[in-house]
């Protein structure tokens, strides 16, 4: 997703890169079972991306749910099926 930016804003010569994983940001205090005294209602947890230059360092955080509606899946659990599919065959029977 192009977000407008094609270089750095500080330095002025980095390229930009997103980070492959999500950045989590704790709101209202760390999520807990609600089972737990300290369950709190008002917590939850941000899903960022993160964008670095490959210069500086400068990095920007973007809101995962501003980036794509909610009801697409975006963040995957584990592997994804590319991922899983460039994987070495481990079949222990295989030759
Ligand atoms: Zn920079």
């Amino acid at each position: 997703m192009q977000l407008g930016l094609s270089s750095c804003a500080v330095c002025g010569t980095g390229q930009l890169g997103v980070l492959r994983l999500p950045v989590m940001q704790n709101i209202g205090g760390f999520q807990r079972e609600r089972s737990d005294p300290e369950w709190d209602a008002e917590a939850n947890v941000l899903f960022l991306v993160q964008v670095e230059c490959d210069v500086c360092g400068h990095v920007l955080l973007f809101n995962s749910e501003r980036l794509e509606p909610s009801s697409t899946k975006s963040l995957v659990l584990g592997l994804t099926q590319e991922e899983e599919d460039a994987l070495p065959d481990d079949d222990p029977a295989g030759p």
